[in-house]
């Protein structure tokens, strides 16, 4: 039976939907013309059996219910009030129930609303009913409400953990103290716990002990009031003893109005790997910048080379030929060849470190053979001095090559080594071998060593401890082509005790002998 519309008594009458089971015709009548009398626009919908309770019901627990109310006879001839309220019970629609009856006795009513019937009404006292509704109405209200604000709690609160505890970042609540009141499953592993083990700890027992006041600090801005959250990177410990950079972001979640009455909220970042990345980036700048300086350098060296050679020859020719005259005074002489030996310095200088920076592209030579060259070339310096010369160099240094410019490398290297034992002899001994695809070269001499003082100086251009001698060029020009190389190069020394001397360590990527050929300098000199 479809809802029978029953015409409202005015644009302002309430809608309400009524399911009135109810097997007098009359007495359902009676009811639509009370309730549409009260100032209700009624739909309703009469019914008198199970079967079509539950098709008036609907299935859909849960959905909107079509009625706003259920008024019911006590007893039906097929099925009572009880059987209805079982029904509408099943059905999952929370709605008013209201008995309304001729016969009804105290003992049946009270079981009734033990059952779940919100009233009853003797059909003798109609003028009860409205009152009942109100109520009713009010009640089913205030229930679908309280409902609704539940499941809406409970959506929140799942999409809180669901948020909390999959964020791809680590998270802790904790008391305006430090200790853990919340910890996410992120965090908990980036720590190296469970999350119930960190709930017995303070966040401050995981920063660096070097870095906990700064933080403290920083927290008691917050809690103070004087800022409304802080963004830190630090030294974080997990708990094997392992440390790891991360960025902190802190802010403070009131939940009242005392100042008492406050958490903190960390977002807590394991930034390792934007670290590392950082400082990739960084070296990799440097070595452009390096690099750079180097071809600029070259460029100027090679330009000086080529502009100083020529005046220099010229000069030394004038003064070969000043020096041929006959009939000089002594003095002029002396003059004369002091000159020329000034000259011949500087010609020495221009050679050993400007003209070096010349690359030959194209050209290179097998590791072995480079370093038996600079072996010949201070052969006999060597044995003027009492120094023994030794090399240990291993097979595989045949196959590595490099760009020959690496050649003024070892030169500088031996040539530091030799001059610091001039006046003691002693032995250099020069190692290479190939490992982890790099070249590694060791020359280690017992000369006299390097002060701790000079370790800082000792690459500077025009640093020299060896006075009119040396030109402070040679560290500064070698470790700029070893770098150009993708190299390194490092210094161990003693001045004194058992392992007196100094050892160069030259390390080269393999790859730098494939690059070599793209030359930076140019021949042009
Ligand atoms: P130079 O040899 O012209 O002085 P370098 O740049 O080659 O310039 O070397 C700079 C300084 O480093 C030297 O003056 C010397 O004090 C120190 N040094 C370099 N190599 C050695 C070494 N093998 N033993 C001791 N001192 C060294
Ligand atoms: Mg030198």
């Amino acid at each position: 039976m479809p809802a029978e519309p029953v015409s409202p008594q005015s644009e302002s009458a309430r809608p309400l939907r009524v399911l009135i089971i109810e097997d007098y015709d009359e007495d359902a009548l009676l009811l639509r013309r009370h309730l549409g009398r009260a100032g209700f626009a009624v739909s309703s919908r009469q019914v008198q059996t199970a079967d079509e309770l539950h098709d008036a019901l609907g299935s859909g627990a849960g959905g909107e219910s079509a009625w706003d109310l259920v008024i019911a006879d006590y007893t039906l001839p097929s099925f009572g009030a009880r059987d209805a309220l079982r029904i509408l019970q099943g059905s999952g629609h929370d709605l008013p129930f209201i008995i309304v009856s001729g016969t009804i006795d105290e003992v049946s009513a009270v079981d009734a609303m033990r059952a779940g019937a919100h009233d009853y009404i003797l059909k003798g006292h109609l003028e009860r009913l409205l009152p009942a509704i109100e109520r009713e109405l009010a009640d089913a209200g205030r229930r679908r409400e309280r409902v609704a604000t539940e499941f809406a709690l409970r959506l929140a609160q799942q999409r809180f953990s669901a948020t909390f505890n999959q964020a791809a970042v680590g998270m802790a609540h904790t008391s305006n103290d430090g200790h853990f009141l919340l910890v996410n499953q992120l965090l908990a592993t980036m720590l190296g716990g469970t999350e119930k083990q960190l709930l017995n700890l303070h966040l401050q027992d995981f920063i660096l002990a070097s870095q906990r006041e700064r933080n403290a600090a920083d927290l008691e801005t917050v809690l103070s009031g004087k800022s409304p959250g802080y963004r830190a990177e630090l030294m974080l410990l997990r708990s094997t003893g392992e440390t790891f950079p991360a960025q902190l972001t802190c802010s403070r979640l009131r939940h009242g109005t005392a100042d008492a009455d406050s958490t903190v909220l960390w977002v807590i970042e394991d930034i390792s790997a934007r670290k590392a990345a950082e400082r990739e980036t960084s070296e990799l700048m440097t070595r452009l910048i390096n690099s750079e300086r180097l071809a600029a350098g070259g460029r100027m060296a090679n330009t000086l080379a080529h502009e100083i050679n020529n005046p220099l020859e010229a000069l030394t020719n004038i003064f070969f030929i000043l020096g041929t005259q006959e009939d000089l005074a002594p003095e002029t002489r002396d003059l004369i060849e002091i000159g020329a030996r000034e000259l011949d310095r500087v010609g020495y200088i221009t050679r050993s470190t400007l003209s070096f920076y010349r690359k030959v592209p194209g050209r290179t030579l097998d590791l072995h053979s480079l370093l038996e060259e600079v072996v010949q070339l201070f052969a006999s310096r060597a044995r003027q001095h009492n120094v023994d010369l030794v090399t240990v160099l291993g097979v595989d240094t045949r196959d590595i090559r490099f760009d020959p410019s690496l050649r003024q490398v070892f030169a500088n290297i031996v040539g530091n080594a030799l001059e610091a034992m001039e006046s003691s002899g002693g032995r250099i001994v020069i190692r290479g071998h190939v490992r982890n695809d790099c070249a590694v070269v060791t020359i280690g001499d017992s000369g006299h060593g390097i002060p701790q003082e000079n370790f800082a100086s000792i690459f500077e251009p025009f640093f020299t401890t060896k006075g009119e001698r040396g030109t402070g060029l040679g560290l500064w020009v070698t470790r700029g082509i070893i770098e150009e190389h993708g190299g390194t190069l490092q210094v161990r020394s003693a001045t004194r005790g058992a392992r007196r001397g100094t050892t160069m360590r030259v390390t080269l990527p393999a790859a730098a002998a494939l690059t070599a050929v793209e030359g930076v300098f140019t021949e042009n000199a």
